[in-house]
């Protein structure tokens, strides 16, 4: 049976569920298939042909894309065949917040066309570093431990580590040689309307900036994402749900270059439990604001299993939902996909991965539909290709 002789749509993930494995699978070690689902290696040469690609901008015309020894190639010859049949090409959705688990949470991502992960907070440090670089698994880059304050929630969760409480700006700077000698990517700091104080947060801000590290503040409130842009970091994450951000701040976002992640799906699950004061139309409200002000958004989902968070968004599956969330508060469907792929990658600093470019990694997600008529199409995942090892979602 070969891939390439099927003109049935649904080829793809009939063939997985009657148990035919795709030619060239092998074993991968950590990154191996598990039950349902079939992988092929990274070494292999594969044309992707009649597939139509959305570049950054438009959806192209049928063309024929290599994936070659884990990157985007452009030499065909030799290669085996997998006809697209028209299906679109998407770069690997990158998750801009969630937060990191295990192996089987990395699958669950990879089946959904996740292939980077940008974890918010996740420790010990052992933990994230289970994760880095497995073959076929989604990528991963990882806060570590955040800075909070005392009292906070996090500050109580067993195991935190006691040198990312902040009593005052004093501590910032161990803090921050703490995390980057552990291996943080980017510094985290929680930012709640108890603390840390504005001078705490600007401490640490100053702190990585100092270290070459960029900062990424938590803010669920107007008061704190002030606060956050008083201290200059460099990502906010979340929206308020006490009120919708107002145009002027909005536009500090923009002047400033600073980044939103605002985590819709988050916020919704947050307001849905009925907390006075928390409504989801304040979040979505200010995703109109910050789009207004050209401010760049990203799309985060706040994926998570940590125990006590009474919201879970599912690893995947949430992407999914917020990328429609995203459009429900007034994004293109071309800027929402963007917010999942090329700007992510820039803002990350992530310079091999956000389009369909020869060079780039061969993280790619085959979807059927036109995502940029509906958004929704992004769900129909047909085979996604971490660092060029394919997969076939089980049905
Ligand atoms: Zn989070």
């Amino acid at each position: 049976m070969c891939v390439s002789d099927s003109n049935r749509r649904d080829f793809f993930r009939t063939a997985t569920a009657a148990g035919i494995t795709v030619a060239g699978a092998q074993a991968l070690g950590a990154g191996a298939a598990h039950a349902g689902e079939r992988t092929a290696a990274a070494g292999d040469r594969v044309a992707l042909t009649r597939v139509r690609v959305f570049d950054g901008n438009r959806i192209t015309a049928p063309r024929t894309v290599v994936v070659d020894n884990g990157r985007i190639g452009t030499v065909a010859l030799g290669a085996r065949r997998i006809d697209c049949q028209g299906a679109v090409l998407l770069p690997g959705l990158i998750d801009a917040h969630l937060h990191l688990r295990d192996v089987a949470t990395l699958r669950q991502l990879v089946a959904s066309g996740v292939t980077t992960a940008l974890d918010m907070a996740c420790f010990p440090p052992s933990a994230a570093d289970a994760l880095r670089g497995l073959p076929g698994l989604t990528d991963i880059r990882s806060a570590g431990t955040p800075a909070v304050a005392p009292g906070s929630p996090q500050s109580q969760l067993p195991g935190f580590p006691q040198d990312a409480v902040l009593t005052g700006p004093e501590q910032a700077h161990d803090f921050v040689r703490a995390r980057v000698a552990e291996g943080s990517d980017y510094i985290k700091v929680v930012i709640e309307e108890s603390g840390p104080a504005p001078e705490t947060v600007q401490a640490v801000t100053a702190a990585a900036r100092s270290l070459g590290k960029a900062v990424m503040a938590h803010a669920t409130s107007t008061a704190t994402v002030e606060r956050a842009l008083a201290a200059g970091v460099g990502m906010i994450h979340h929206v308020p749900l006490d009120r919708p951000l107002s145009p002027a701040l909005a536009e500090r976002y923009a002047a400033t270059l600073t980044v939103a992640v605002p985590t819709l799906t988050m916020m919704e699950g947050f307001a849905g439990l009925g907390i006075p004061g928390m409504d989801y139309a304040a979040a979505e409200g200010s995703v109109a604001a910050l789009r207004r002000a050209g401010a760049r958004v990203l799309a985060g989902t706040d994926a998570n299993l940590t125990p006590g968070i009474p919201v879970q968004p599912p690893f995947g599956h949430s992407m999914h939902h917020e990328l429609e969330l995203l459009v429900r508060a007034g994004l293109t469907a071309r800027e929402a996909l963007r917010a999942a792929t090329s700007l992510p990658a820039q803002s990350f600093g992530l310079r091999d991965r956000g389009a369909v470019r020869p060079g780039y990694r061969a993280d790619l997600l085959l979807v059927g539909g036109d995502p940029l008529a509906d958004i929704t199409a992004t769900r129909d995942v047909l085979r996604v290709w971490v660092g060029g090892i394919e997969h076939v979602p089980a049905a």
